[in-house]
């Protein structure tokens, strides 16, 4: 029952789920789990619909989820962006309806994993 009632929330997966960005991108390796993001997802999937939301090869991305023993936590995977309450990523801005705080935010950004 509570599936019903649970928004969706699509998490992607380099430089959020793994250890993306101390190794070179390798298109046919996915990195190694991130340290407490088992117990993220785990967490988050009691109020939320997850997705995995990936450039990446979906049935390399599967079997990464099905290694680390968390696919049953993701609903499904994705690459396109489905209509959802939340998108969690690496590589993103948070529009807040401000175009110049957006600019200044876009100037200064980096990833948490990029070297400065
Ligand atoms: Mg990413």
């Amino acid at each position: 029952m509570g599936n019903l009632y649970k928004k969706k929330i699509l998490i992607d997966l380099d430089g959020v789920l793994n250890e993306y960005g101390k190794e070179p991108y390798d298109e046919n390796f996915i990195p190694e789990i991130k340290p407490g993001a088992k117990e993220f997802i785990e967490k988050l999937s009691e109020s939320a619909e997850l997705y995995l939301f990936t450039s990446r090869n979906l049935m390399l991305s599967a079997k990464w989820l099905f290694d680390n023993k968390i696919d049953k936590y993701f609903k499904d995977i994705s690459n396109t962006k489905l209509p959802s309450y939340l998108y969690i990523d690496d590589r993103c801005i948070c529009f807040r309806g401000n175009f110049d705080q957006t600019l200044k935010e876009i100037q200064e950004f980096s990833a948490h994993w990029e070297q400065i």
